[in-house]
């Protein structure tokens, strides 16, 4: 493959969930012989390595770590799960930093056993709490919104606007708004709400898929872009004009995806990021 063919990708990073039957090792390796240049960690692909060494790893890959997911779950009835979410963002933290990334995503969290505005009300106090860990790590904290069918134990922040508030409420450089098409594409007021993250200059991670229909699994049934009803390059155009120039991730939970052969489908996501992205 020609430089020029890599430059149409030097700005596609893929989540590692994405091809999840792989290791972080297998992914860096097939990711970067198809051009990609940015990766994002799940977390939970990090257990049981020496973290700085992996980081290092993925720059001798010539990957970026975009970021690393995920961060979060701070409400809870229960005062001493709250604790406990706020020692594990603090781990997360410094796992980003002995990776090399400077970005963690906040899945926020929500407990169905109290109101959204309590959950809401923690989410602020928790990121509160970890943000100079975040700062003196030089780690940034996205806000991710999730999608409404997520509110009742996964984020009580589900729209762009809720996301801005929160971010803004906590008054730091640190402290900032992921968007993902997934969850905010069906939202009427979410260019205006990617517009205020542009004037924030907040913007720090897009996540790419598309949203099948039907969809028959809320958790693990995303589609790769081009097979669903997201106005994907729409999306992408108010990001860019509000000033985000960052990567833009690929992250696609897909139990469909993932039984398929995986060098395959990463094929096919670099041809459906050319094509539809
Ligand atoms: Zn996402």
């Amino acid at each position: 493959m020609t430089t020029a063919a890599f430059t149409d990708l030097s700005r596609l990073c893929i989540h590692t969930i994405t091809t999840k039957p792989w290791n972080i090792e297998a992914a860096a390796r097939n990711y970067s012989s198809k051009g990609v240049k940015g990766i994002t960690v799940w977390r939970d692909t990090l257990a049981g390595r020496d973290i700085r060494k992996t980081g290092n790893m993925l720059r001798d890959s010539g990957l970026k770590a975009v970021s690393l997911c995920r961060g979060g779950f701070f409400p809870s009835k229960d005062r001493e799960r709250r604790r406990n979410a706020i020692d594990d963002n603090r781990r997360a933290i410094n796992e980003a930093f002995e990776l090399g990334t400077d970005l963690i995503v906040l899945v926020c969290g929500a407990d169905p056993a109290q109101s959204l505005e309590d959950s809401r009300r923690q989410i602020h106090d928790g990121i509160a709490e970890v943000l100079p860990d975040a700062c003196a790590a030089g780690v940034r904290l996205a806000i991710e919104p999730l999608h409404p069918m997520y509110a009742d134990t996964r984020s009580a922040i589900n729209t762009i606007a809720q996301a801005n508030d929160m971010a803004e409420s906590l008054k730091s450089p640190f402290a900032g708004v992921a968007v993902d098409v997934y969850h905010l594409w069906w939202d009427p007021l979410l260019e205006a709400g990617i517009e205020r993250c542009g004037r924030n200059d907040n913007l720090f991670a897009f996540h790419i898929c598309d949203w099948k229909s039907p969809t028959v699994d809320i958790l693990n049934d995303r589609g790769l872009m081009g097979e669903g009803c997201i106005p994907l390059r729409k999306i992408r155009s108010w990001v860019e004009e509000a000033g985000f120039n960052g990567f833009v991730e690929v992250e696609i939970f897909s139990d469909i995806w993932w039984k398929q052969d995986q060098t395959m489908f990463l094929e096919k996501i670099v041809t459906a990021y050319k094509e539809h992205a």
